[in-house]
């Protein structure tokens, strides 16, 4: 795989410096199927916690602890998010179908199931906080969580997790 495929820079705090740019408080005024595709895109969290490997057994997703190979586990980004769904054949798009979808496989922490199921936004969520970093400070990421690469793993349900924010 080439190197360029690689993000080795990006800075998450780079999405919320100009806040400014948005309607004040935008995700308590609009639907989801309302909103710009930038704040679409601002509403993520950054937490990673999609980017986890999920099993379906009855009905029920259950998450565990190994991740896309592809997760900066420092940060909790994608490390090839332009080239993601080409290389990654399962990674999904976050769009109103994945929120809606059940069994629900997104972790109930998502900004995006959070707004689309009457709650409001976290305190910790960066868009409150004006710091990336709040969603990590907060124990909301999976940034120095016990998880593993995917790579290698078959055994899925030997990883499986229970964790509250799940
Ligand atoms: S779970 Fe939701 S809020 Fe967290 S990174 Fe994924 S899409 Fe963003
Ligand atoms: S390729 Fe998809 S699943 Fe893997 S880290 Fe990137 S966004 Fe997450």
């Amino acid at each position: 795989m080439s190197k360029s495929y690689f993000i080795e820079d990006f800075d998450p705090q780079s999405r919320f410096d100009d806040l400014g740019r948005f309607e004040h408080k935008f995700w308590e005024k609009k639907k989801l199927e309302e909103m710009s595709r930038e704040e679409w895109e601002i509403l993520c969290d950054g937490c990673g916690k999609c980017c986890l490997n999920k099993i379906e057994i009855k009905n029920k997703v259950h998450f565990t602890n190994t991740h896309c190979r592809f997760l900066n586990c420092g940060n909790c980004s994608c490390s090839i998010y332009e080239k993601r769904f080409e290389k990654v054949h399962d990674c999904r798009d976050i769009d109103l179908k994945a929120v809606r979808e059940k069994p629900r496989w997104l972790p109930k922490t998502c900004a995006y199931w959070l707004l689309d199921n009457g709650y409001d936004l976290p305190e910790w969520h960066p868009l409150i906080t004006g710091k990336a970093a709040s969603i990590h400070d907060a124990k909301m990421s999976l940034k120095d969580r016990d998880i593993v690469s995917e790579t290698g793993i078959k055994d899925y349900d030997n990883y499986i997790v229970d964790w509250e924010d799940l």
